[in-house]
């Protein structure tokens, strides 16, 4: 395997057509998703056994190009992709992307004498930091795979952090990191570790069951079920009857999935919940990401830096490329505690001010996710980003306001005693609805999607089905898109 005139004329080749690409999906030529027949083209062509000599470059790119391509969606392409909440990619991150993955950098080191890659991941960090409107001194972070792994890390973090306490507390010297945590939990005579929550993403779950705390042990101490705000009196109960017994992480839903809607109203909800943890010793861990811009939606994010370690993913609100999170937390030393990759010192280096990030997180070896995101950061800056969330919360708004006078549909979730500014309002980047007519609300997704101009994801809501548009790309133009999405639903709703 030699680099050849023939590796670069198709590279050259590839990198060529990747502009094409782009402008078809950006004049809308090009359905969102693959036609069937375009899927099953490709599927016939995929290699089946792993072949004895290769099929060199040339058929490989060829087959990359030809086959494979066309067969993939235009999720982060689009901004008229509207499923889960998928982002999409900046130009500047996209660059940023291919100098990763030409360099191939690996990440896993801190070698300030021998590449730039781990001080542009911590410089990234804090501009970061700075567009979420935190005290960059007061927070270490890592660029992780995305939300799940963050959480991971979040709930890993607080699971030690609650349980040494603990063990402390009946002055015993083990360690989960160093003694695993069944033996912490014996020593502190714990039962149980929960994890109180309202409407979590499902990745809360998935990570308990990794860090060892059982799907279980999630509860939801909701309101009621269209009222994700904490009940604080639920909680404080769950805590004093816990105490002893059970160690608890509180964990906060930065933008439910299916509305995007906050579990905390405003920064006293913030200090109620910080001040609760505080006297029953329980962890404060906030999952999403979010800009604090529009007034409903920065009391949604107000007092955040109260937490004690957050989550955020790089690759929806940011559109940085897959796959990015990131996580912050406001202990320097607890990270090390838990990731620590002891007893390899070729991998130790003596600069304290970076930590080295295979220390502080889930992987050794890792991709250098951070340049894109600090091309993306320099190059839109915080106002570029502003606008774009701005854009995307219009988008949502207005299509919510045509949902909402539109006799087929039905904007949700219901909300009877509300007005209608109320409810518009309320409405961030996720706009929840379902056709009023149930035979049509059944097949109401696949309709849409089947339209190819645009997609929406289904989910359940209050037992039946209900459809999502998920406003999360760079590119949203809020007239020209408004104008497809109203176009599209009222052909729809005429089927
Ligand atoms: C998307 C999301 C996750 C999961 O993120 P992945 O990037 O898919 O791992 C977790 N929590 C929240 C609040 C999210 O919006």
């Amino acid at each position: 395997m030699m680099q050849s005139e023939a590796d670069s004329s198709c590279l050259h080749e590839a990198f060529s057509q990747f502009e094409d690409i782009l402008q078809s999906f950006q004049r809308h030529d090009q359905p969102l998703l693959p036609r069937p027949t375009t899927l099953a083209h490709a599927e016939s062509k995929l290699c089946g056994e792993l072949p004895e000599h290769g099929t060199g470059i040339q058929a490989v790119t060829q087959h990359l190009l030809n086959d494979i391509s066309p067969a993939l969606n235009a999720g982060s392409l689009s901004p008229n992709y509207y499923g889960f909440v998928t982002g999409g990619l900046t130009t500047a991150a996209r660059i940023g992307e291919g100098i990763v993955s030409l360099y191939d950098q690996n990440a896993a080191v801190h070698l300030p004498k021998e590449t730039i890659a781990t001080t542009v991941e911590h410089r990234a960090l804090k501009l970061l930091l700075d567009l979420l409107r935190f005290d960059p001194d007061q927070w270490t972070g890592i660029f992780t795979t995305g939300a799940t792994a963050s959480n991971i890390l979040g709930l890993a973090l607080g699971r030690e952090s609650v349980i040494d306490q603990a063990v402390e507390k009946r002055g015993g010297l083990k360690t989960v990191g160093e003694h695993g945590l069944l033996e912490a939990c014996a020593a502190a005579e714990l039962t149980s570790i929960d994890i109180y929550t309202t409407m979590p993403h499902s990745s809360i779950s998935k990570a308990a069951s990794v860090v060892g705390i059982g799907r279980l042990h999630v509860h939801d101490v909701a309101i009621s079920t269209s009222d994700i705000r904490f009940d604080l009196k639920k909680l404080e109960y769950a805590l004093s009857t816990g105490t002893g017994k059970s160690a608890a992480i509180v964990a906060i839903s930065c933008g439910e999935v299916n509305t995007g809607v906050f579990a905390t109203d405003g920064l006293d909800s913030m200090k109620a919940l910080r001040q609760i943890c505080d006297q029953y010793g329980a962890w404060l861990h906030a999952d999403g990401d979010s800009m604090k811009e529009f007034e409903e939606l920065s009391k949604g994010v107000q007092g955040l830096e109260l937490a004690d370690s957050i989550t955020g993913d790089g690759h929806k609100m940011l559109n940085v490329p897959y796959d990015c999170g990131f996580f912050f937390s406001r202990s320097k030393t607890l990270a090390e505690h838990v990731f620590q990759n002891a007893n390899a010192s070729y991998l130790n280096t003596s600069d304290n001010a970076i930590p080295s990030p295979l220390n502080i997180g889930l992987e050794n070896s890792r991709r250098f996710r951070g340049l894109p995101v600090y091309a993306s950061l320099i190059c839109y800056g915080k106002s570029g980003y502003r606008d774009m969330l701005i854009r995307q919360v219009t988008l949502a708004r207005q299509i919510a306001s045509f949902l909402n006078q539109h006799e087929a549909f039905e904007l949700l979730p219901h909300q009877p005693h509300r007005s209608s500014q109320e409810m518009m309002n309320n409405v961030f980047m996720i706009v929840l609805f379902k056709a009023k007519n149930a035979g049509l609300n059944q097949e109401l997704v696949s309709k849409i999607n089947m339209t190819r101009k645009m997609y929406v994801s289904g989910t359940k809501w209050d037992g039946s089905p209900a459809s999502r548009i998920a406003i999360a790309n760079w590119q949203v133009d809020v007239q020209r898109d408004l104008k497809i999405v109203q176009d599209v639903l009222d052909s729809v709703a005429r089927q």
